[in-house]
């Protein structure tokens, strides 16, 4: 079979593989829509995993061969997959943390430890805990962005300890950031400022939920919150975006007691620094709480439900499709280079 791979830092191209099998409680699926992820452009930009290895981790497929143990789902049947697959039998796992069941982003399988989704044909593994049915009614490009973008967006929102009337800043407003606007929204936000400078983002970032704007270009960001909220700082910050300042800045603007969310994979090497005086000398009650979305299926399942009743539409995201395996490199290139009118793209195998 076929496979979009990573071959060495800033380089991708075609592999031959063998198709793989289904055992135990593993399936083999068939995609049919994908979107590569940001994550992705990271991994094949740093060389964080090995050549050869097939990227992309959201999307839905059909099923095509089941283990012997795989109870919930059969060939024939079109499934969202979750952008997480961890192993759901370990110590970390239940202490609660799912997405390093092995260790740091283990869980993060697809696409790092095995092949990913850019291909004929993947593997699945524990097809009953990591696969997800599609409600009917759910169109499946909106289906495709529930896996990853609006599971790690709301993530986002929920490690930022959203509350009802709270001033919410979104730093980075991408398909990510946009879902993060969303997902405040859904959890009572008041006030939402999105942080973002591209028109087709701040565009999205206002029909999703943003009450204010704010362009990371023009000047320091956490002084422009700050000025934004007579001097008081923001409940919440999500971070979904920005460079190596990006959590010194959020420290920044959130007021005393506040809460940090960041879903930002932080790819630059060396360290991070925060302002001790804006960190309240340790004094100030912030709270930072970070980290790769849990993955499953029953939250996906959930996310797919809030699609089915109209609760947030993703399909907005999607500014660029492309047809056919050859679609790939395109759809690739364009996460990679964030040309100004995209946002998403999105890939009909
Ligand atoms: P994206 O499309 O690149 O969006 C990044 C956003 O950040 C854009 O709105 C961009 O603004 C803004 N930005 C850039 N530089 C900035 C700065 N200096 N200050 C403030 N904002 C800045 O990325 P995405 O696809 O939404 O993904 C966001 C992040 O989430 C990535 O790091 C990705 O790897 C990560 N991610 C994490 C998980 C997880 O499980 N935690 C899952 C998926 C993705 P403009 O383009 O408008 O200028
Ligand atoms: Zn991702």
């Amino acid at each position: 079979m076929k496979g979009y791979a990573y071959q060495s830092p800033g380089e991708m191209g075609w592999v031959e593989k063998e198709k793989p099998r289904a055992a135990g409680i593993d399936a083999v699926v068939r995609p049919l829509m994908i979107s590569p992820c940001t994550s992705d452009v990271h991994n094949a930009e740093m060389g964080y995993v090995e050549p050869g290895r097939i990227l992309g981790h959201e999307g839905i497929a059909e099923v095509v061969e089941t283990g012997n143990q795989v109870k919930d789902f059969k060939p024939g049947d079109i499934v969202a997959i979750s952008p997480v697959t961890p192993d759901w039998r370990t110590v970390l796992t239940q202490k609660g943390v799912p997405q390093h069941c092995h260790g740091l982003l283990s869980g993060n399988v697809l696409s790092n430890s095995m092949d990913g989704l850019m291909a004929e044909y993947a593997l699945v593994p524990d097809a009953d805990m990591n696969l997800a049915h599609i409600p009917s009614g759910v169109d499946y490009a909106a289906a495709v962005m529930a896996t990853d973008m609006m599971n790690t967006g709301f993530y986002g929102a929920e490690l930022a300890d959203v509350q009802f009337g709270d001033t919410v800043v979104v730093l980075g407003i991408g398909p990510v950031g946009l879902m993060a606007v969303a997902g405040a929204r859904l959890r009572g936000a008041g006030r939402i400022i999105a942080v973002g400078s591209r028109p087709v983002c701040i565009s999205a970032a206002r029909d999703y939920g943003a009450t204010d704007i704010v362009n990371y270009r023009e000047e320091d960001v956490a002084r422009q919150i700050y000025k934004l909220t007579d001097k008081q700082g923001a409940d919440k910050c999500i971070i979904a975006g920005g460079d190596e300042r990006a959590l010194g800045q959020a420290v920044a603007m959130v007021r005393y007691g506040g809460t940090i969310g960041n879903v930002n994979y932080f790819t630059t090497p060396g360290d991070l620094s925060i302002s001790n005086s804006r960190w309240g000398f340790g004094m100030s009650n912030k709270t930072i709480r970070c980290g790769m979305v849990t993955g499953g299926r029953a939250r996906l399942e959930g996310l797919l439900s809030m699609v089915r009743y109209g609760r947030v539409d993703p399909l907005p995201l999607i500014t660029h499709r492309y047809q056919g395996m050859e679609g790939i490199v395109p759809a690739f290139r364009g996460m990679a280079e964030k040309p100004p009118e995209l946002i998403k793209t999105l890939v009909e195998i």
